[in-house]
């Protein structure tokens, strides 16, 4: 069945938001089509007349390190993603999630745009983009602006994005410096695919032996991503040592809120592992930033 009228293939940001706000009936962008296509055929998203593919604009499809520091564009492909030097040595978290998000044929196409904007609170890509505390570009009809990755989210499967007005042309994230490192991780069911049963990101900046500053994204926790802020504090000028796990393990139910998803896991089944995986994910970010254990 073909939920759609006219497929466009836009050669640049502005021919792909003419062509997103010209048609004579509801547009939308695509990337990969590894989300859409299925939301579509399953109806769980209306028809649309016009998909505009934007995964042959030069800008989205940019991956370099500059003085502004590392930038991923949004169409990049997620198998590059996982490969590329940069990424790996400027953000591994994002190189690891990238290399985990389905299969590799999944990968050849599927996007860190897409992911974003389908903003589903447990995405691989984007747990680990917040972890490095990513500032998302968007473009629109009135310019391009620079926005902090989790403000782009309103509730499970809800962008802050207009779809017929506003594209991601990329992310950029902070050079690494010395002392700092971060990981990802996550645990799903043995054949499952799409999204894990949980999934950590961890960016930590080590001073001596002491935790200085850390971001921690926990997904699916609530209805949008956001940092366990709580968590974060409790690690601050600390070592990850015995006493500090078992301080954070006790706070998890208080700052994380998971719940029961039929096809997944249970609500109590996702805190007893969090503990686990947070530990994994901090001792590997830590072990990254040049600290021992
Ligand atoms: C078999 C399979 C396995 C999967 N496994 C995983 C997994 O392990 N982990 C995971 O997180 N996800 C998984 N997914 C989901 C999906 O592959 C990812 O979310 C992927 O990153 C989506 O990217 P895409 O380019 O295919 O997006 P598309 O399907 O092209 O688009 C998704 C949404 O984003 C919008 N969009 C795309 N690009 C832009 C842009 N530049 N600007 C604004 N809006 C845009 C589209 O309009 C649409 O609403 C899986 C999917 C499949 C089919």
């Amino acid at each position: 069945m073909i939920s759609w009228s006219s497929y466009v293939t836009a050669r640049s940001l502005d021919e792909a938001l003419e062509a997103l706000a010209a048609p004579p009936g509801p547009a939308r962008a695509v990337a990969g089509g590894s989300d859409l296509l299925l939301e579509l055929k399953e109806g769980r998203l209306p028809p649309v007349h016009t998909l505009v593919d934007v995964a042959a604009i030069p800008e989205l499809t940019r991956l370099s390190l500059d003085e502004d520091g590392l930038f991923i564009g949004a169409a990049v492909p997620l198998g590059v993603v996982a490969r590329s030097e940069l990424v790996r040595t400027h953000a591994e978290a994002v190189a690891e999630a990238s290399a985990l998000i389905g299969g590799p044929q999944v990968r050849t196409s599927a996007t860190l745009g897409g992911n974003v904007a389908h903003a589903l609170p447990a995405a691989d890509g984007m747990i680990a983009l917040a972890a490095m505390d990513a500032q998302a570009e968007v473009a629109s009809a009135s310019g391009r602006r620079l926005v902090p990755l989790l403000t782009l989210f309103r509730g499970p499967g809800e962008s802050a994005l207009l779809p017929d007005r506003e594209l991601l042309v990329g992310f950029r994230i902070a050079r690494r410096a010395a002392g700092e490192g971060s990981a990802f991780a996550r645990v799903m069911r043995p054949q499952g695919v799409a999204l894990p049963i949980l999934n950590a990101a961890v960016f930590l900046k080590r001073e001596d032996a002491r935790i200085r500053e850390t971001r921690i994204v926990v997904g699916p926790s609530g209805p949008v991503p956001r940092r366990a802020a709580a968590l974060e504090r409790l690690l601050l000028g600390r070592g990850f040592d015995k006493e500090t796990r078992s301080q954070l393990h006790e706070a998890i139910p208080t700052e994380l809120s998971f719940r029961a998803s039929p096809q997944r896991a249970g609500a109590d089944y996702r805190y007893r592992l969090c503990a686990v995986l947070l530990d994994e994910v901090i001792a590997e970010a830590w072990r990254r930033a040049g600290g021992t254990l």
